[in-house]
Parts: structure tokens; sequence; C-alpha cells
């Protein structure tokens, strides 16, 4: 209720609108992770018997999967093998097939790192009359993003990824036409603590700058937040899309001439927020412990079919050339303590003729 964290409320909901390039979206914060920012689209959006199409591209896409049907909706899916993804033709396809009121995808695969057509296929969902949910958890605030001009109808995410601030918020803009969905439903949203009909006035009020009550805000965690989103838009969307995809290309040059290969098959749909090597021949999980002593902390395999076979490197957030030096140093000397033999310094080399670039 103190009028100076009804202001920095405020200014949030203003902020997010920038961030996720929505102009005209009604933003939700909400305390909870990412998890529950999917269980807001869902339970907001979906009625019993409603029909999804999911795009299932990893390990986030299964638990979209779930929640969908969780609410009663009936879910098909399209998936690919492990590192690459649908292509435009599947998806038309498929929404040709048949009429749903909702295409679900993950933006950047966090167990994977494969970039979903985001642009294309809510697209496609425009074309069908589809409702999109897009799950930005390990994108917005780092791939490039343009809600309203792609159409996206739900852009979700958490605090924690590239919107860099302690875990703890579920963050999610949804357009004029998922509002429409939402207060034109037939039956009450089956989620007590995900309903809109209880959020939607708080989110309003405190956008109006008046204090409002339906559960209390989780207020260091906004007000952290709100000095996030002030550094984001200071550094400006565009430059923060083209820094993002300059780190992650230091990154990935670095890694191919160490001759590591990939997840995604294909560098156009690889992410710029995260990188997903393959575990060289000879050298195992053992790499993640040997460069957390040299100072980089590594996250193991995620996804079940390839859990064993490679590592993930987070680059999301205010990741700077200086970082990416240093974590690719780190990797070197992992390597090279797992017994792979190569010539110290290429990666290095290779991410600072990107980055000097
Ligand atoms: C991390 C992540 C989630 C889940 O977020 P939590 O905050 O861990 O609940 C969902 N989707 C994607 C793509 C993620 O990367």
């Amino acid at each position: 209720m103190a009028p100076d964290f009804v202001e920095e409320f405020g200014q949030v909901l203003e902020r997010m609108r920038e961030v996720w390039l929505a102009p005209n979206g009604q933003p939700f914060v909400i305390a909870g992770s990412g998890t529950l920012a999917m269980d807001l689209a869902v339970a907001n959006l979906v009625e019993p018997g409603d029909k999804a199409l999911l795009i299932n591209t990893g390990y986030f896409s299964d638990r979209m999967g779930a929640i969908l049907e969780r609410y009663g909706c009936q879910v098909d899916q399209i998936t690919a093998s492990v590192g690459e993804r649908p292509t435009s033709e599947e998806v038309r396809d498929a929404l040709s097939k048949q009429s749903y009121k909702l295409l679900a995808f993950t933006h950047v695969d966090t167990s994977t790192g494969v970039l979903g057509d985001a642009k294309g296929w809510t697209q496609l969902a425009r074309e069908a009359g589809t409702l999109s949910i897009l799950d930005g958890v390990c994108s917005i605030a780092g791939e490039e993003l343009r809600q309203e001009d792609w159409g996206v109808d739900v852009a979700l995410t958490a605090s924690q990824k590239a919107v860099g601030v302690p875990p703890g918020l579920a963050l999610l803009v949804a357009s004029s036409r998922a509002m429409d969905a939402f207060r034109t439903r037939r039956h009450p949203v089956s989620n007590y603590y995900a309903d809109w009909t209880n959020w939607l006035p708080i989110m309003e009020a405190y956008e109006a700058r008046k204090p409002a009550y339906f559960g209390t805000p989780a207020v260091n965690l906004i007000l952290a937040l709100n000095v996030s989103l002030a550094q984001i838009l200071a550094e400006g969307m565009e430059q923060r899309f083209r820094r993002h995809r300059e780190m992650s290309q230091a990154i990935k040059e670095a890694v191919t001439e160490l001759e590591l290969s990939q997840v995604p098959t294909k560098n156009e749909f690889a992410a710029s927020t995260m990188t997903a090597p393959l575990y060289p021949e000879g050298v195992d999980a053992s790499l993640i412990g040997h460069a957390k002593e040299a100072g980089a902390i590594f996250a193991g395999g995620l996804h079940p079919q390839i859990k064993n076979k490679y590592f993930r490197i987070g680059h999301m957030g205010i990741t700077d050339s200086g970082e990416v030096l240093a974590t690719i140093s780190a990797l070197e000397k992992g390597l090279k303590k797992a017994g792979y033999n190569f010539e110290p310094g290429r990666g290095v080399a290779a991410a600072q003729r990107i980055l000097s670039g």
C-alpha cells in the first residue's frame, strides 16, 4: 500500500510493455516461478474440451503439454528429432487439418538450445484464427521478440532468466485477443490463484497508481524487477538483441574452433541466450567439475534422450565480452583437465575475433 511501492509497481507494468514490444498488451506480475506463468496462460485461455496444437521441441514443451491436458485440453503434438525443429510446412499442415483454439511452443528450448520460429509460427496461427502462447522463459529480454508486430497472444517468462532478477516472479503479457478470449469464457477458470479475474483489477489499479489487494505482492522482487527493466530499456531493445547475438556468436565460434559439436543441428536455429555443446570424444560430465574449478559454472544435460552427452552454457542477461572470454578460458582449462587434446587458446582467440570484430 506504500505510495512509493505503488509507483514502482506501476512503472514495472509500463516497462514490461516496452520490453515485450507490446504497447497494447496487458502485463501480469504474480509471485511464483516460470511454471506458474505457463499455468496462468493455460488456465485462463483453455476451457474443457478445447483443442491445442503443441510444437514440442523438448523438456519444457513436455511440461506445457502436461499443463494443457490438466485443464482438460485435447493436445495434438508436432515433434522433431532432438536438435531439430519442425518446419513451417509441418506446422501449416497441422493447423489446416483441424480447428485449434491454441498453438503453444517454446521460444528457446532450454533443454536443447533450439530456437523456435516464433515469428513464422505465430503468423501461421494468426492465419488459422488460432491463439498463440509463447513460452519465453529462456528468451524474453534476450532473444528478439516483437510481441505485437508478430501477433503473439501470450508471451510469458520468469524473473530469473534473461530478465536478470532473482527467481520468484511469473511475468507475462497478454494481447487484446487473449484478453477477449478470457472475457468470453463459458466456464470459470478452474485455478483459484491463477485466475485473471482476481489479478486483472490489481494490475489495472497499480498501473493507475492505486494500491489494491488480492494476494500480497512480492514487494522486494518487484522493486528489483523495476531496476532491471530500467537497465534493459536504457540499453535499448535493439541493442540488447544485437548484444545477445554477438555474445552467442563468440561462444559458438569458440566451441566450434575447439571442435565440439552442438545439439542444434543448424546455426540458423541455435538460440542466442544459451549454447548446448556435445562432449567431444573421450570427455564426459567430469568436464563440468573441472570448469567449475576454473571459474565457470556450466549446467549438465536436461533432455532425457541425450542427458549425458552434452552440457549447457547460459549467456543471457548482462553477459558481456569479459564474461564470454573468461567462460571460454575456463572451458579450455576444463577440457585440458579432462584429457582432451587441443591447442589451448584457440577457443579464446575465436571468441576474441568476434568480440573485436
Ligand atoms: C526455466 C524454464 C521454465 C520453467 O521456469 P521455472 O521458473 O523453473 O518454473 C519454463 N520454460 C522454459 C523454456 C524455461 O527455460
